[in-house]
């Protein structure tokens, strides 16, 4: 089979959805916290597997022998990520799996947020399983999702100067991990994968205003000032730290992806922040 987890995810979604396209459903299976969550895939022929990285137990006997394993990194940065993924290898090793390949985050990025993905990797690779690092830049979606008090404020607020970022959509992400599912020759394999095009935050205010007719500026503040807009927008303080040295980075050019590995994964360009601006307006 090929198993995906984190498969109510965003990103896990668009995989198992991709996946139904060229694979029959029952060869699928949906690793999933709740499953009433995966109900429409499951009623699509998909297996549901249900099991918690928090939980080693539940991923006893989950796997089998030649599965190709999809490991979505999680979400829950307070709960030890590295022994949540760890679980999920050590899973993986014990029914002897033919890959595992696991979303991972750029090899330029030493942004606080790379720790769990590189303590992962190391784990990933000390099991001795075939592995494929699919190192995922940002996701255009992590700004497009956000846009009500853009729009409401006529204002971007960053702290990352004219940092740049090899955005790409999740769609795009999902296909790079269906190609390696689906094809072969991806073991032991690192994909640094981000965008075609690179955008800064002032590109990303002018297609706003070109989008919508309105004028909607770049503001650009300090690390120390955007951490203090997160907190005081109701984030928790170790989480408002961990996004603005995401910001920090991104003036850096941590997350300038160069490698062309996504589009030829996919076999087609990745989608321009316009497209993806475009979709998040029509709502
Ligand atoms: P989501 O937050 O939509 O999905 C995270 C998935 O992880 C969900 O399916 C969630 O399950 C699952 N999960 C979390 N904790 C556990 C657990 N203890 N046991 C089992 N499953 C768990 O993120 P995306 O799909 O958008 O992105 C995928 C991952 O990529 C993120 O989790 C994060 O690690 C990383 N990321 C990357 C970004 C980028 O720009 N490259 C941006 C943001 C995140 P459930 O559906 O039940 O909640």
């Amino acid at each position: 089979s090929i198993v995906v987890t984190g498969a109510t995810g965003h990103l896990g979604r668009l995989v198992v959805e991709q996946l139904l396209e060229k694979v029959p459903a029952d060869r699928i299976t949906a690793v999933v916290r709740t499953p009433e969550k995966a109900a429409d895939l499951a009623r699509r022929g998909v297996r549901i597997s249900v099991a918690d990285y928090n939980a080693p137990e539940t991923f006893d006997d989950l796997f089998a022998a030649g599965d190709k394993v999809l490991l979505v990194s999680g979400n829950e940065f307070d709960k030890g990520r590295v022994q949540q993924h760890r679980v999920v290898i050590d899973a993986a090793k014990a029914a002897g799996v033919a890959l595992l390949a696991y979303t991972s985050a750029p090899g330029s990025l030493k942004a606080a947020l790379a720790d769990d993905h590189r303590g992962t990797e190391e784990a990933l690779l000390s099991s001795g399983l075939p592995y494929t690092l699919l190192r995922n830049g940002w996701y255009h979606e992590n700004y497009t999702e956000q846009l009500a008090p853009v729009l409401e404020h006529g204002a971007v607020v960053h702290a990352a100067g004219e940092g740049r970022i090899s955005a790409a959509s999740r769609a795009d992400y999902a296909a790079a991990a269906v190609a390696v599912l689906t094809g072969e020759g991806h073991e032991n394999k690192t994909y640094e994968l981000g965008g075609d095009q690179a955008w800064g935050f002032a590109e990303f205010a002018a297609e706003l205003s070109r989008q919508t007719g309105k004028e909607i500026t770049y503001r650009q503040v300090s690390v120390e000032e955007y951490q203090g807009i997160l907190t005081g927008a109701g984030l928790p303080e170790p989480l408002a730290a961990i996004l603005a040295g995401v910001d920090a980075s991104i003036e850096k050019g941590e997350l300038v992806v160069g490698s062309g590995d996504l589009s030829r994964l996919t076999g087609r360009p990745t989608t321009p922040l316009a497209e993806a601006i475009a979709t998040a307006l029509k709502g």
